[in-house]
């Protein structure tokens, strides 16, 4: 076993750092404005498009970083500390999308999206489906010239740059769940509404109405049917780099709470000689050391491959643990800072609100769970919780 970065994982981890040190100077304009001006998003572009990391999880043939799953862990961690979700402004395409598209759908979608010229947004949840996309009522209609689509989705994270979906609808009659690519600015798609939500996020999650809007049948991502399957894809990628962010921002509220913690005078001693306040710095630290360690190795055991299942109940255990500890940590720092804790301009206050959304969003914590529970079920507990080679050593 080896448990430390190679000299390319340290590089990359540097270079990942100096991303983040120059994203963190617009989180005031974020939170301040509720979002990024056209200029600094601009700016921003240059900045992503010089860093080396757009499009990480896509091969460098096709124009992207090529990261594999270890490597994208190291540099999501770095991300998760920027606050306002500026992270986001690092784009990579849906995994869905990269490991699917035809490769006339590359040429329209994914080669423009590596270079930041075009966006994606995924748009599966609606009024009545969340964590039951069965429930999901928006259609695709075969008509002549391909699918006639109807249907409101709610929530589309970036829904505001975007200028196509990836979107599940059902087909009738059989109601079969299949994925599209949907052009922004085809008619009958429209804007209904910005909803605000709890954090002060870079860009947007509105809602959409989806009337009528014809397609071809090459705007069908995958095969008919597949929609669920390419639903979960793009979720196993979501969710673990969600996990690594939820490590990074943990990380960054510690290390706040810490310093101030260390020269903050109260009660005749520095707060950091208080028990109380000891008390939260240490199981903060647990809690980070724990997930970052479980992070990593899950996402060694991806890049080395596995059975696709239990990966997957495994990236749940990883989502839950991860953005569950993300929440304490920045609870508790938020409880060390005192009342400046409390203050937008404190960045342990945006994280607080920033991950409680990790705890919802790519499939809520009880799905997960009930993921972890349904593998335990079926496969047994052992690929879960003991490293790979165990059953060898039992024998
Ligand atoms: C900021 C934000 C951004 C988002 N971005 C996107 C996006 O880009 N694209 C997109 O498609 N969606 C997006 N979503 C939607 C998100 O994925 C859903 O909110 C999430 O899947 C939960 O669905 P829901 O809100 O309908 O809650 P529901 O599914 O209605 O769940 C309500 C509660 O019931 C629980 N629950 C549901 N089913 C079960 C069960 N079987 N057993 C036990 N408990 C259960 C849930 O855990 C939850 O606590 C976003 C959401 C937010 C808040």
């Amino acid at each position: 076993m080896e448990f430390a970065y190679s000299a390319q994982q340290i590089e990359l981890k540097r270079r990942a750092r100096d991303l983040v040190k120059k994203l963190m100077a617009y989180e005031d304009e974020c939170e301040r404005d509720g979002g990024l001006s056209p200029g600094s998003r601009v700016e921003i572009r240059r900045i992503v498009l010089d860093s080396g990391f757009p499009a990480m999880n896509t091969p460098v043939a096709w124009g992207g970083a090529g990261l594999n799953w270890i490597q994208q862990v190291v540099v999501e961690e770095e991300f998760g500390r920027l606050t306002n979700g500026l992270w986001a402004a690092v784009w990579r395409p849906t995994a869905a999308a990269v490991t699917r598209c035809t490769p006339e759908q590359r040429e329209r979608y994914l080669l423009p999206e590596i270079r930041g010229e075009r966006f994606g947004a995924r748009a599966i949840t609606e009024p009545e489906a969340g964590s039951d996309p069965r429930r999901i009522a928006t259609t695709a209609v075969r008509t002549d010239r391909g699918y006639r689509i109807s249907g409101e989705k709610w929530f589309v994270t970036l829904g505001d740059i975007a200028d196509y979906f990836l979107l599940l609808a059902m087909v009738p009659p059989d109601n079969t769940p299949t994925m599209f690519l949907v052009d922004r600015d085809r008619p009958g798609v429209e804007l209904t509404d910005t909803p605000r939500y709890t954090h002060n996020f870079a860009y947007e999650h509105p809602n959409f109405t989806f009337t009528d809007v014809e397609v071809g049948p090459d705007a069908v991502l995958g095969a008919v049917g597949e929609g669920f399957l390419l639903t979960q894809e793009t979720f196993f990628e979501e969710r673990i780099l969600v996990a690594a962010h939820a490590v990074g921002a943990a990380d960054r509220a510690l290390g706040h709470a810490v310093d101030w913690a260390r020269t903050r005078n109260q009660g005749g001693d520095r707060v950091i000689r208080h028990q109380l306040i000891q008390g939260m710095l240490a199981d903060s630290a647990i809690d980070i050391a724990v997930n970052r360690t479980f992070v990593h190795q899950l996402a060694w055991e991806i890049d080395r491959g596995g059975d696709a299942k239990t990966l997957n109940a495994k990236v749940a255990m990883a989502k839950i643990s991860a953005t569950e500890a993300a929440g304490r940590v920045a609870d508790r720092a938020v409880q060390i800072f005192g009342g400046r804790g409390y203050l937008r301009s404190n960045p342990v206050e945006r994280i607080y609100r920033d991950v409680r959304v990790d705890r919802i969003w790519m499939g809520t914590s009880e799905i997960q769970r009930i993921m972890v529970a349904n593998e335990i079920d079926k496969r047994g507990l052992s690929g879960l919780i003991h490293f790979s080679g165990s059953a060898e050593a039992d024998r």
